[in-house]
């Protein structure tokens, strides 16, 4: 039996059409501009999100970093959450790299940043005491929960207010876009740079893009090179995103339907606490109130179900979690809370 695994929408195969279109994929040296897939990709995702370009690159802490270089000088300073992944995830990759100093506030029970506080953080760029606050980071979804439109809106209006430049790790951006029912790029136009991860449920192998302007796009192209990021035929991995792009966006409802139905389920366990209410796409946040977290992960492991054990225990749907397996990770769950 295959293990269903709860840990991550990161741990998915790719499926067997993704792999043949992958084999077929017509490659170049894409540091010369030259794959036609990877080519490709760009083009789409640009036009998907109505932006003027798009920049394939490695991972979403890759992409993140180069928003970082392509925003920000030595001496600046962006605004982000205490529990961002730009922030908290990425091994303080803008100080360690490009000597950009973090401005880290409290993320709130939604998710949102309070917008009073990102003002009053921001600082005098004339005073010299000050690094150069250039950029806000929102992140969407952030652990699961989706930013609302119209705080989408009122942050865009202090940014530019303030003449700061706005970032959107939008790992799961398409999981917040199907979820409000509207377009990934309605959500992408508050933005300047959006990062959209091809390896979280959208189920590529491999692979994050960064989307923006042109004149964003190539400074980030040129930071790419210098991280060592700049992949020759790379195709094969773009032609998977492509895939993916077409194929998999639309499916994310389900794992949404999942985890709603897992929600309800677990909610009617006594043993077992949810965090953020209702609001979730594909992901859950529980806790048990007596037993031992690393107790319920030994045995669901010899059940052939992978969780994460820790404070929160995360669970997240993904391509290859099936409405079976999450009864049966149900029924697993309840066996060990209710004896
Ligand atoms: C996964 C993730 C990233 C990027 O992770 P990589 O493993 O580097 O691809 C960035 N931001 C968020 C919110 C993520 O969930």
């Amino acid at each position: 039996m295959q293990t269903i695994d709860f840990r991550s929408d990161t741990v998915t195969q790719p499926t067997p059409g993704m792999r043949k279109a992958m084999m077929k994929a017509s490659v170049g040296d894409d540091v010369y501009g030259e794959d036609p897939s990877v080519n490709r990709l760009e083009a789409v995702m640009a036009e998907r999100l109505q932006k003027e370009a798009a920049l394939w690159v490695a991972s979403g802490t890759q992409s993140n970093l180069l928003a970082l270089f392509a925003h920000c000088e030595r001496g600046d300073e962006y605004i982000a959450g205490q529990l961002s992944h730009i922030y908290r995830y990425e091994g303080g990759g803008g100080a360690v790299l490009a000597s950009i100093q973090p401005q880290a506030i409290d993320n709130q029970e939604d998710g949102t940043l309070d917008l009073n506080q990102v003002a009053s953080v921001i600082k005098d760029r004339a005073d010299s005491h000050f690094a150069k606050t250039r950029l806000l980071c929102l992140e969407n979804t952030n652990l699961g929960r989706v930013l609302p439109l119209d705080y989408l809106h009122q942050a865009q209006r202090l940014a530019s207010q303030n003449e700061l430049a706005m970032h959107l790790d939008g790992a799961r951006l398409f999981n917040a876009s199907v979820s409000q029912g509207v377009e990934a790029a309605q959500i992408a136009n508050f933005f300047d740079s959006i990062s959209v991860c091809l390896s979280k449920g959208l189920g590529a192998p491999v692979g994050s893009m960064l989307v923006g302007s042109k004149a964003l796009i190539e400074k980030a192209r040129r930071w790419r090179k210098v991280v060592g990021g700049g992949m020759r035929q790379a195709g094969f991995l773009a032609q998977a995103g492509l895939y993916a792009l077409e194929h998999h966006v639309e499916r994310l409802r389900l794992d949404h339907a999942h985890a709603n139905y897992l929600a309800t389920r677990i909610k009617a366990l006594d043993e077992v606490e949810l965090q953020y209410g209702e609001s979730h796409t594909n992901m859950l946040f529980m806790r048990l109130k007596h037993r031992s977290h690393d107790a319920l992960q030994a045995f669901l492991s010899e059940k052939n179900i992978q969780i994460r054990s820790g404070p929160w225990i995360r669970l997240v749907l993904h391509l290859d979690i099936s409405r079976d397996n999450v009864d049966y990770f149900l029924t697993q769950l309840e066996r060990f809370v209710l004896n």
